[in-house]
């Protein structure tokens, strides 16, 4: 039976103004299996002033910051108690295998204790100044109304690293997931909800890219843009700010190279490739799916690599001894399909899989790789999104580190050497927000991640991350009861 979802608005769960639904389909078996409200222009505004009255007038605005504190604590608590349904609810909706979002799930409640125990010390400062100077004061104020748009990969733990640092900062949120994937943040808004956020702090809009989220990102009252997804809807979200000069964040996608030297473990190797690019069946942003290989271990790694990649278990997303579940949306696949078409057309060779996967129903594609005897194959040029790694070869570390730069993006990126300063040297000349060096995809929430190029700009995770929640003002308080100087009287 079709699980009827609400969305989240000014502290209650509500249909779309116009009743309107949409249907979401499970991957793995391409049946459906929920349906959502189809958000009008109207709701979304609804849900921005509430989330602007919750911040200029409501008791969030009145809210000390140890109190925020404790209010992503009291998140952290809701979601040690219900993790295990947002990720079942993740799982059905996206394909991606239950062991991971278990695991994400039980990571969320770091994720909101963490920023919790910062929101206190988010602090200002004094500069030095004269003796005859007033008193010079830099204080740090939240932004506003947050407009927060997540893809379907990872949301939770996505929108996690935005909502939890713009909470403790003190901004209020409005948050859109993808319209492809909904189920899990509909069901986190019951968290929400539990946590006793006061009314508009937090509200979640269901709805396509249009006009659910381009009403958000372009809403005068919106001051931030949170945005994570794709480089055309970059775009569109960047032309958006020209309307309400929102600040922007832009989390976007990446072709990662990861470097292996001759001097490389073996071992090491094939268990960090494999996590790069098979992991979450390759739908992550930090994938690394150019493979650079030295001529001296470049047959070796790929005999292991095909090896390995022929053994991988792809299958139902909430069996446990599933290694690789379907890929997210129809969409997904085809793409997939054109670029893989098309680059073979073009001369790569497929090594190992290169296909559906052979089930009759779901968006399941094979582990696979393909040798590319230069860089200008549309797989190797356009993020794929999916599990598929093109493989090059290089002589040298120059020509590692030159074919490593050569892309529009700068995500992530790795290396696997036993020399530490020849990795080194390559983590430092590739440009990239996230660097790997013997070892691929270990995550932390203190650390920050993002990209530049053509993978967007700002950093998400760390202490940084609540800076980019607030802004400066310098306060000029002259304390020392002298009278205000007449401007028109040169001294
Ligand atoms: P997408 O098509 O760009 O969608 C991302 C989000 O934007 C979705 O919620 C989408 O809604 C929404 N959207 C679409 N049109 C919009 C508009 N005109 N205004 C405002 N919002 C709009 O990306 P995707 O295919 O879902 O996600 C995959 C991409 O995300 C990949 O490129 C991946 O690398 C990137 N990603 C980056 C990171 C990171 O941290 N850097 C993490 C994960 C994923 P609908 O889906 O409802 O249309």
């Amino acid at each position: 039976m079709t699980k009827n979802y609400q969305m989240y608005i000014a502290g209650a769960f509500c249909d779309a103004g116009d009743g309107q639904r949409f249907d979401s389909v499970n991957p793995a078996t391409e049946e459906v299996w929920a349906s959502f409200p189809e958000a009008t222009a109207k709701d979304v505004d609804r849900a921005v002033k509430a989330a602007h009255q919750a911040f200029t007038e409501g008791p969030w605005s009145r809210t000390s910051a140890r109190e925020r504190g404790r209010a992503l604590k009291r998140i952290a608590h809701e979601l040690e108690k219900v993790g295990p349904e947002l990720s079942v609810a993740e799982t059905t909706d996206t394909g991606k295998l239950l062991r991971e979002t278990r695991w994400q799930a039980g990571n969320l409640a770091e994720i909101y204790d963490y920023y919790g125990g910062l929101a206190d010390k988010v602090e200002g400062s004094l500069p030095p100044v004269g003796p005859n100077q007033p008193l010079s004061m830099i204080v740090r104020e939240p932004l506003g109304v947050v407009g927060a748009i997540v893809p379907w990969n990872s949301q939770l733990h996505l929108a996690a690293f935005k909502i939890a640092p713009a909470l403790a900062a003190g901004n209020t949120i409005v948050l859109k997931p993808s319209e492809e994937a909904a189920a899990a943040i509909v069901e986190f808004a019951r968290v929400m909800h539990a946590a006793g956020l006061p009314e508009g702090v937090f509200n979640v809009v269901t709805g396509g890219g249009n006009p659910c989220g381009q009403t958000l990102v372009s809403h005068p009252l919106v001051r931030r843009v949170s945005f994570t997804g794709g480089v055309e809807t970059a775009r569109k979200v960047i032309s958006a700010s020209v309307e309400n000069i929102a600040m922007l964040s832009l989390e976007l996608g990446g072709k990662s190279p990861v470097v292996v030297y001759d001097d490389a473990d073996m071992d090491n190797v094939v268990n960090g490739v494999t996590s790069a690019i098979f992991a979450a069946s390759g739908q992550s942003c930090a994938a690394g799916s150019r493979l650079l290989l030295q001529d001296g271990v470049y047959d070796d790694v790929i005999d292991h690599l095909v090896v390995r990649a022929g053994d991988i278990v792809v299958g139902d997303p909430m069996a446990d001894d599933t290694q690789m579940g379907p890929l997210a949306t129809r969409r997904q696949r085809d793409l997939i399909e054109r670029l893989l078409t098309e680059s073979v057309d073009a001369g790569a060779k497929v090594l190992s899989g290169g296909g559906r996967a052979g089930r009759d129903k779901g968006w399941f594609f094979e582990p696979t790789i393909v040798a590319c005897d230069g860089q200008d194959y549309p797989m190797v040029r356009n993020e794929l999104f999916g599990p598929v790694l093109s493989v090059l070869r290089f002589r040298d570390e120059e020509e590692a580190i030159r074919l490593a730069r050569d892309s529009d993006y700068a995500f992530a990126g790795g290396v696997f050497s036993r020399d530490f300063g020849k990795a080194y040297r390559t983590a430092r000349a590739i440009p990239a927000g996230r660097f790997w060096i013997n070892t691929y995809r270990v995550t932390n929430y203190a650390m920050p991640f993002g990209g530049s190029g053509n993978s967007g700009y700002g950093r998400e995770g760390g202490i940084e991350a609540i800076h980019d929640y607030t802004q400066t003002k310098a306060i000029f308080a002259d304390l020392s009861g002298a009278p205000v100087a007449d401007p028109f009287v040169m001294r």
